[in-house]
């Protein structure tokens, strides 16, 4: 129904920790350009370690809840020690680099699990609301499952090369068709679909 999408890491395990927090509670265009006016503002992450955190948030205030992002931002990179690296978890393994990323402050697994598909494409299914929307209704978990269960069931029963083309047509699909008001006359997943063969959620169903 989506094609096979190709994930290309982008190597910057930093970056995407830094984005992946700014992405929290509002869309990819604010989060985005926060990122951006931060970067420009500091060029290096030791800058944005040190700097005045009044500054930090005054550079991410378009990503909204500067004044939660930032200083939760500067105190993981202060974690990070004193050249603030990442890079390590390229080829540590990966419960390690897991473990590593949810010890740092404000680090749940849907960032972990962003950090480690985005920056090397290793195999992670970060669950966001679509997935967690579109899983639980097509029975990959119990649908009252909490994030963490989830993550946990998807990584269970998905081949580890399938994981990015999983989490993404998940998400197209949680957009396009699987939406909060479904619109099941057009899915082709309809056949196996635990939650389209339940009556009780027919009035639901868009069409
Ligand atoms: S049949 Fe309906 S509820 Fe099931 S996956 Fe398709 S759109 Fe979602």
């Amino acid at each position: 129904m989506y094609g096979v999408p190709v994930n290309e890491p982008n190597r910057r395990p930093i970056d995407e920790l830094v984005l992946t927090i700014l992405s929290q509670h509002t869309n990819d265009r604010n989060s985005g350009r926060a990122f951006k006016l931060l970067r420009e503002r500091f060029p290096t992450w030791d800058e944005v370690r040190d700097a005045p955190v009044a500054e930090v948030e005054d550079a991410i205030r378009p990503g909204g809840l500067a004044q939660q992002k930032a200083p939760r931002i500067q105190a993981i990179l202060r974690e990070l020690g004193p050249e603030p690296s990442l890079d390590w978890t390229e080829d540590a393994p990966i419960e390690e680099s897991r473990e590593y990323l949810l010890s740092l402050p404000g680090v749940g697994r849907k960032t972990a699990a962003c950090v480690l598909i985005f920056s090397w494409g290793l195999p992670e299914i970060p669950v966001d609301v679509h997935i967690h929307r579109v899983g639980g209704r097509l029975g990959l978990f119990p649908a009252k499952a909490s994030l963490e269960r989830a993550h946990d069931e998807m990584l269970a029963i998905v081949p580890p090369e399938d994981a990015y083309e999983l989490h993404v047509n998940l998400i197209r699909h949680g957009r396009t068709l699987c939406r909060p008001k479904p619109r099941c006359g057009g899915c082709e997943l309809r056949r196996m679909c635990p939650w389209y063969r339940d009556l009780d959620n027919q009035e639901l169903i868009a069409g």
